[in-house]
Order: structure tokens, then C-alpha cells, then sequence
């Protein structure tokens, strides 16, 4: 029987969880019965996901989640929104920014068998593409429709209350998230610890390639250095320090 590996799991707080999957990362809140999940890996991730939920299930006392957060849609960090579906079902809230919400391209089906005519297993995926540094990327019109919008700095409404940081640059509409309380940067791919081919660790934008305007990105760099926590969990590498610079 296929049994998904476990994934790389790490309890950063009492109430926070980051889980590093083979491509991305994502991050766990518990509060009050409650989990917020912070990005969902990517499609292929999906029973990491599940099983990383399950952990922190099992170790919370945790019964529902209750809020899927999106630091930005690209398809190693949403790509497991097949589950958008499936969560909205089940009436957990979906949100993102209300600039990544309106600045990333949609696709409906019929659009798509139009323009490459023929359907690829994938093209029946909320997400069409697996990302690569240049491409376009899209969402099913009716997943965004799934999604609403967050527009303020204010704490969100929902377990763990992260505070969002607008951190444009790696996306139009990227948002960090600070946990004041706990002293933890969410940074998703505004800043990472390390990246294949970079060769190092330590905080870092993604390589300016990857980035839709990379001098944007640089200035959110220097923004979320700023913010005054103690460790950054990235989109993609270990949880880093903020005070000196490392890796735990
Ligand atoms: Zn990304």
C-alpha cells in the first residue's frame, strides 16, 4: 500500500507549525479547537497536506480547520487548492489579498481546451501549470471565485490572528503574515532561507527570474527585515533567525 512519507514537520510555538513538503512549505495555527492554514504545497503535496493536518490534529486537539490563507497563488504554494473545493464545501473561509485576487490570471475550461486543444490530466486541476520561472500562470475562475480578500493590515478574524504584511514583488499581491505574540515572520516566497541554486542560507529574495518585479521585491526584503520578529518561516527553506542571520 503506498503510504506518503511523512513530512518535515516542526513545532516553531506552542500553537505554530511549520511543514516543509518536497516543494514548498506550509504553516499551521491552532487556536481554540481552530486551525488556520497558511498555503497549501503544491498539487502533488496533497496527501502531505492531509497527513500534516492530521498531525497537528493529534497534537493540538484541533477539530476543524477553519481558514485557508494564501500568501500568494503560484502553484507550489497553492496548488494543492484542489482542495479549495473541498474546503469551501465545508465552509472553511479562503482568503488571500485583494491585489492577488485581481491581479492573477483566470482560466475557465472551455478556454483552456481552445487554446492547447487537448486536456491533459492536469488541465482538469483548479491550477494549470506547474510553475516555472517566466510562465503565466492561472487559476479556475471559479476557485478565485471561492476566495475573498483581505485589504487592511488589522489582525485577521481567524485562529492564530496573523497580522498580514502587503509584500509585493515576488508577486503583485504577495502577503507576509506576523504573529506579534509568538515574535514569527510568515514570509512565504517574500523572503527565504535558502533556494536550489542559491547556495546559501540566510534571508533572500528568490532569484530575480522568478520575481514579477524584483526591485519590488528587494524593497519588501528590506520591509521585512524591519518587522520586529524573531524568526521567519519561509515559503521555501528551514525557519530562519532574524537575530543572526541562520538557520536553527
Ligand atoms: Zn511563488
Amino acid at each position: 500500500m503506498f503510504r506518503p512519507p511523512r513530512p518535515r514537520f516542526q513545532q516553531v510555538d506552542s500553537d505554530v507549525f511549520l511543514i516543509r513538503g518536497r516543494l514548498s512549505n506550509w504553516v499551521i495555527l491552532y487556536e481554540d479547537k481552530a486551525l488556520t492554514v497558511i498555503d497549501t504545497g503544491h498539487r502533488q503535496e496533497a496527501a502531505l497536506m492531509q497527513k500534516s493536518l492530521a498531525m497537528v490534529a493529534a497534537r493540538t486537539g484541533a477539530q476543524r480547520v477553519e481558514a485557508l490563507l494564501l500568501t500568494h497563488i503560484h502553484d507550489a504554494h497553492a496548488g494543492s487548492i484542489g482542495l479549495v473545493k473541498v474546503l469551501a464545501e465545508h465552509n472553511v473561509r479562503i482568503l488571500t489579498s485583494t491585489r492577488e485576487r485581481s491581479s492573477t490570471p483566470t482560466y475557465s475550461e472551455s478556454a483552456i481546451g481552445e487554446q492547447d486543444g487537448s486536456r491533459r490530466p492536469w488541465h482538469s486541476r483548479p491550477i494549470r501549470r506547474l510553475w516555472r520561472p517566466g510562465q503565466e500562470e492561472g487559476i479556475a475562475r471559479a476557485d478565485l471565485n471561492r476566495m475573498t480578500s483581505f485589504e487592511d493590515d488589522s489582525a485577521l478574524d481567524v485562529p492564530g490572528r496573523p497580522i498580514p504584511i502587503p509584500s509585493p514583488g515576488h508577486t503583485l499581491g504577495h502577503t507576509a503574515f506576523f504573529l506579534p505574540h509568538q515574535e514569527l515572520l510568515i514570509s512565504g516566497d517574500a523572503m527565504v532561507s535558502t533556494y536550489p541554486g542559491t547556495g546559501h542560507y540566510g534571508p533572500q529574495t528568490l532569484p530575480a527570474q522568478m520575481n514579477d518585479d524584483n526591485a519590488a521585491a528587494q524593497r519588501t526584503m528590506v520591509a521585512l527585515l524591519a518587522v520586529p520578529a524573531e524568526l521567519y518561516l519561509p515559503g521555501h527553506g528551514p525557519v530562519g533567525n532574524l537575530r543572526n542571520g541562520r538557520g536553527f
